[in-house]
Parts: C-alpha cells; structure tokens; sequence
C-alpha cells in the first residue's frame, strides 16, 4: 500500500516509522524550509507541489492510495491543498491533528486571534517580550522599536526584525529547567506563542506558569478540511485510520 504524508512534524515522522513497519511504501513531503531537517524513514521529497492541482497530479502518477496530513496546525495553506486534491482524486484523507493546549490553573494567557493582534498587545503591554512563534511572522513585531526582544529560532530568522533583539538559535524539544532559565536570564516579561499543542514546546507554557509570566497566545485556525478528512488527534489514532483504509 502507497502513502504520502504530508509532514514537517515529530507525529508525521513517528508515523512514517510505523507504516514503514508495517509494510507500507512511505512518501513524506517536507516543504523544504530548514536547511537541516530531520528526515523521516522512507522515500522523502522536499518543496512545494505548486497547488492543489500540483498535489493531486503528484498523488496520481504516484498512485498514493491514502493521503496524510500530518502538518503543523498553523500550516493552513498545505492542508487546505490536501482537502481540495482528496477532493479532485477521491482518495482517503486522513488528518493527524493534535489538540490545542489548554489554559490550566496558574496559567495566565492573554488569548488572540492573529498574530498582528498579538504584536498590538505585546506593544500595548510589555516591554521584554520572548518570541517563540518560528520565523515566518517575526517581521510582523519589527515595527516597535522599544521593545527589548528576545526571539528563538531554529535558523537564522529573515529581517526585517525588532531593533532591540538577542536571537537564539536552537531546535527542541524543551525542558521546563531550561525554559525557566531561559525566562529568568533575559529577564522576559511575556512569552508570544501560537497555540501549536503537543508536547514538544508545552514546557515554556509550564515555566510561564510557574513564573508567573503571561502568555500572549495566538488561537490556532480551523483545520481546513476538516469536513472531508478523517480527524485523528495522535499517532496511534492516525496509524489505526490509515490500517483501515489501505
Ligand atoms: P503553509 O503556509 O500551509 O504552506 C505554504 C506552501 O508551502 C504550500 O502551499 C505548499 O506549496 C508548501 N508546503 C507546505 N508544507 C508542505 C509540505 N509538507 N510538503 C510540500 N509542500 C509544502 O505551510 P507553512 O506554515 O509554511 O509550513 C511549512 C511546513 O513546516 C509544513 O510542513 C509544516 O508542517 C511545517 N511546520 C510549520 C509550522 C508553522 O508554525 N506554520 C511549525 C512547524 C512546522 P505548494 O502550494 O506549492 O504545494
């Protein structure tokens, strides 16, 4: 049986590994925006498909039996792709979404809707912010000039930036020591995150809380698709869906 997975996650890879596994012939598809990704088991193919139409080409000369969209739940446009070539191909789509994080007790999150409502409040309200939200939207803070910012990345982020800026670079996961440390050593006063879920990032959410610092955090988009796929929220789950269908 032949999947693609459309990935650029830790569950996409994890469930690249149990397909392989278990027999099946395994595309993942990365949209190539590291320099040093980590690869999943199987075949890989790295960029874009040039659209929906592009995408569903591919899975046809590919003959993919089974579509997985294994994608961040910020990467709208990908899954939006996947949805519109299930469509076009009628081919199973099968998405692996974790679920959002929730506010626990301790927690102290200011909740908005994009991330240029979040750059309004942080301007509005903070002065030490820690941005971890990747690098495609940090130009979207590099208009305020008081800010003292403190941005982590996985690679060197594009400009423009925030003129008062450290730029750490590393790739977690992370523990809640060392983001307490981190909090702590630049002296941050909030933290600007997406409402990723998972647990990879969760322990800046945790070190927030026991710092007490609030947490600007953006509310993650509907799963595009959503009304086509079937919706399964870990690995085990996704892996059980695909079984099926193949
Ligand atoms: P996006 O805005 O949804 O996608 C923009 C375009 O990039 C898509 O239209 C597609 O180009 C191409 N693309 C995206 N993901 C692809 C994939 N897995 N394989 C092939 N092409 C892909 O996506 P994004 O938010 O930039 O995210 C890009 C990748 O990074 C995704 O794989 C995602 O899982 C991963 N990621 C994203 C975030 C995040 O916060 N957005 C965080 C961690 C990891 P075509 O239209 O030409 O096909």
């Amino acid at each position: 049986m032949r999947a693609l997975i459309l990935g650029g996650t830790g569950e996409a890879r994890a469930l690249a590994k149990k397909l392989v596994d278990a027999g099946w012939f395994v595309t993942s598809s990365l949209a190539g925006r590291v320099s040093e990704p980590k690869l999943p088991v199987g075949s890989v193919r790295i960029g874009g498909f040039g659209g929906p139409a592009g995408l569903a080409k591919w899975l046809i000369s590919d003959a993919t039996e089974v579509i997985i969209d294994a994608t961040h739940p910020f990467a709208e446009k990908i899954s939006e792709s996947a949805a519109e070539a299930a469509r076009a191909t009628g081919l199973p789509l099968i998405a692996l979404h974790r679920p959002a994080w929730e506010q626990q007790k301790g927690d102290n999150w200011i909740e908005v809707g994009s991330m240029e409502e979040a750059v309004r409040v942080v301007a509005d309200r903070f002065s030490s912010p820690f941005l971890t939200i990747g690098r495609q939207q940090l130009a979207a803070f590099a208009g305020d000039s008081n800010g003292r910012y403190l941005i982590r990345c996985v690679e060197k982020p594009p400009p423009p930036l925030p003129k008062n800026r450290k730029v750490v670079l590393s790739r977690g996961p992370y523990d809640v020591a060392g983001e307490r440390k981190i909090m702590r050593d630049y002296a941050v006063d909030c933290v600007v995150t997406k409402n990723s879920g998972g647990a990879a990032t969760y322990a800046k959410i945790e070190a927030a809380r026991d710092l007490r610092k609030p947490v600007v955090m953006v509310q993650r988009p509907k799963l595009p698709g959503a009304d086509i796929a079937i919706v399964a929220t870990d690995v085990d789950e996704a892996y059980n869906a695909v079984i099926r269908r193949g």
